[in-house]
């Protein structure tokens, strides 16, 4: 994905380099509308449609289409120790990886602002070292999916990372989607 692309496509349509830049902004109907178009599988166009546009409608159905492919994943590799089922983790994965955690210092925009001597000046955010993300404890992790912290520290926290990838690839998917769509 092009650098530029990426730039005028930030959740919810709304584009940091829009101000000043004069560079035109995708909004979240030209996505909407992007992701009409055929050839797009519909678990990303559901990812497009949560993360851009704001659609709750798609978001519970990927979050649906996350369960059942952790239902898939858990019987073929024989994942069954703690999981009482599949939504809390599925929850997880949308938190995680469709919106991001973000960072409650600088409210994700990577930089606070301080003040010394009466002059304001803005510093990278040390929470989340400019990144304007959080990331979650073991613990907090365990919690949302419902899963005993212990289970999650010998079991669940490296298959995390293996079911986060499907999203990443849904992402790709999308991402090329969109680029065939407005460059
Ligand atoms: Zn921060």
């Amino acid at each position: 994905m092009s650098t530029s692309l990426l730039n005028k496509l930030v959740p919810h349509g709304v584009s940091l380099d829009s101000v000043g830049a004069g560079r035109q902004q995708i909004t979240r109907s030209d996505v909407a509308a992007a992701l009409g178009f055929k050839g797009l599988s519909k678990p990303a166009s559901y990812f497009g449609l949560a993360k851009y546009c704001d659609d709750n409608a798609a978001a519970s159905k990927l979050t649906e289409y996350l369960e059942s492919y952790i239902e898939h994943c858990a019987s073929r590799e024989n994942w069954s120790q703690g999981l009482k089922s599949a939504n809390g983790l599925a929850q997880l994965m949308m938190l995680e990886g469709v919106y991001g955690v973000t960072c409650k210092k600088c409210k994700g925009v990577g930089s606070v602002i301080t003040s010394r001597n009466y002059a304001f000046s803005t510093e990278e955010c040390g929470r989340c070292r400019g990144t304007g993300a959080m990331v979650l404890s073991g613990r907090q992790r365990a919690s949302i999916a419902e899963i005993s912290p212990s289970s999650w520290e010998r079991h669940w926290k490296s298959r995390l990372d293996f079911l986060l990838q499907h999203i990443y690839e849904l992402e790709d998917q999308l991402h090329t989607h969109l680029k065939r769509q407005f460059n």
